[in-house]
């Protein structure tokens, strides 16, 4: 199994029974316990649920601290874990804020805050 990210799109999944979307692949459905999870395809738009500003970073980050751990709540269901690169403090970001996802060439799933997505690159 891979990441979430594939291409420009987020992978996840749904629960053949209940319909609940989750980001997190399970052997059952974390709500009702079906056993079957279909792959569904994830919004790209979701808020900010909670954030930790790293300024440690794991290996593959090590270029980019400090950066901002991101836990997001995607608009179609699902919560996802993710980094944001350009937020590196804590008053640079807020519980609530409208992100979204984008690719890059690093490693992870990275958003940006949904005000900031029309700069290049
Ligand atoms: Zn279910």
């Amino acid at each position: 199994m891979k990441g979430y990210e594939e291409g420009n799109r987020l992978r996840g999944f749904r629960c053949a029974d209940c319909g609940l979307i989750t980001a997190t692949w399970g052997l059952a459905c974390s709500r009702c316990g079906h056993p079957k999870l279909e792959e569904t395809e994830l919004a790209t738009k979701g808020k900010v649920a909670a954030f930790t500003i790293l300024t440690v970073p794991g290996d593959e980050f090590l270029n980019e601290a400090p950066y901002a751990y991101v836990v997001v709540d995607l608009d179609g269901g699902g919560r996802i874990t993710g980094w944001m690169p350009a937020v590196r403090a804590e008053s640079q970001l807020a519980i609530g804020d409208p992100v979204r996802y984008v690719t890059g060439y690093k490693p992870g799933v990275q958003f940006a805050k949904e005000s900031e997505t029309s700069r290049p690159g």
